[in-house]
């Protein structure tokens, strides 16, 4: 049973190493974002109250987002475990999230960091908004998404650095060879005896 959680900047390719690294480990990917995206397209409730919020770029309010994953967390398919990609993304949803895993027993094993340089953040997502047409992927918005990663997201990473959970990958070159690398650092990691653990 593994419990991941990937963390990156807007055009790290986060996304496509989700489903890559999820495959691996047998596990379902829990994506925010593209729970999101799949509520918009499909005008429900959510969709509807969340679109304003992606469409700029900003986090959509914590109380809808956090009853998302509380709801997403309790399925059965996610008992064999889980990768969670875009939450928790600020500090307050960290002690949401340590709650919901608590309340089951249950913690995470290890955080994947995968960074990369802005300026190779951006021309990524340039490449990606003429293939996927995101709404949230032109440069303004996306200046503010990043924006917001450094302000808020950093500290979340910094949070599980100091719980000792943080596997840093370097997001940079052949998308083949990074799901590769970071295979083999959770894999690592996770084979490693931890104090406390
Ligand atoms: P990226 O990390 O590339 O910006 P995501 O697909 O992870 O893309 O997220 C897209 C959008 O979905 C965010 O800009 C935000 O509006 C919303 N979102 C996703 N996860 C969260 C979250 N944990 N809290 C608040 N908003 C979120």
């Amino acid at each position: 049973m593994t419990r991941l959680l990937i963390i990156g900047p807007p055009g790290s390719g986060k996304g496509t190493q989700a489903e890559h690294i999820a495959r691996h480990f047998g596990i379902p990917v829990v994506s925010t974002g593209e729970i999101f995206r799949t509520n918009v397209s499909e005008e429900t409730e959510l969709g509807i109250q969340a679109a304003a919020y992606l469409d700029g770029g900003t986090f959509v309010p914590d109380h809808l987002t956090n009853a998302l994953v509380r709801d997403r967390l309790l399925k059965k398919d996610l008992q064999a475990g889980f990768l969670l990609d875009g939450y928790p993304r600020t500090a307050p949803q960290v002690m949401e999230l340590d709650d919901m895993l608590a309340t089951q027993g249950l913690a995470l094993d290890a955080v994947i960091e995968l960074h990369a340089p802005d300026d190779e953040l951006e021309q990524r997502m340039r490449r990606r908004a003429a293939d996927q047409g995101r709404t949230d992927d032109t440069v303004d918005v996306f200046r503010h998404r990043l924006d917001l990663y450094h302000r808020e997201t950093h500290e979340v990473v910094s949070v599980y650095a100091g719980r000792g959970l943080l596997v840093s990958v370097n997001g940079s070159g052949d998308p083949g060879d990074i799901t590769g690398q970071a295979i083999a650092a959770v894999e690592k990691f996770l084979a490693t005896p931890r104090s406390g653990a």
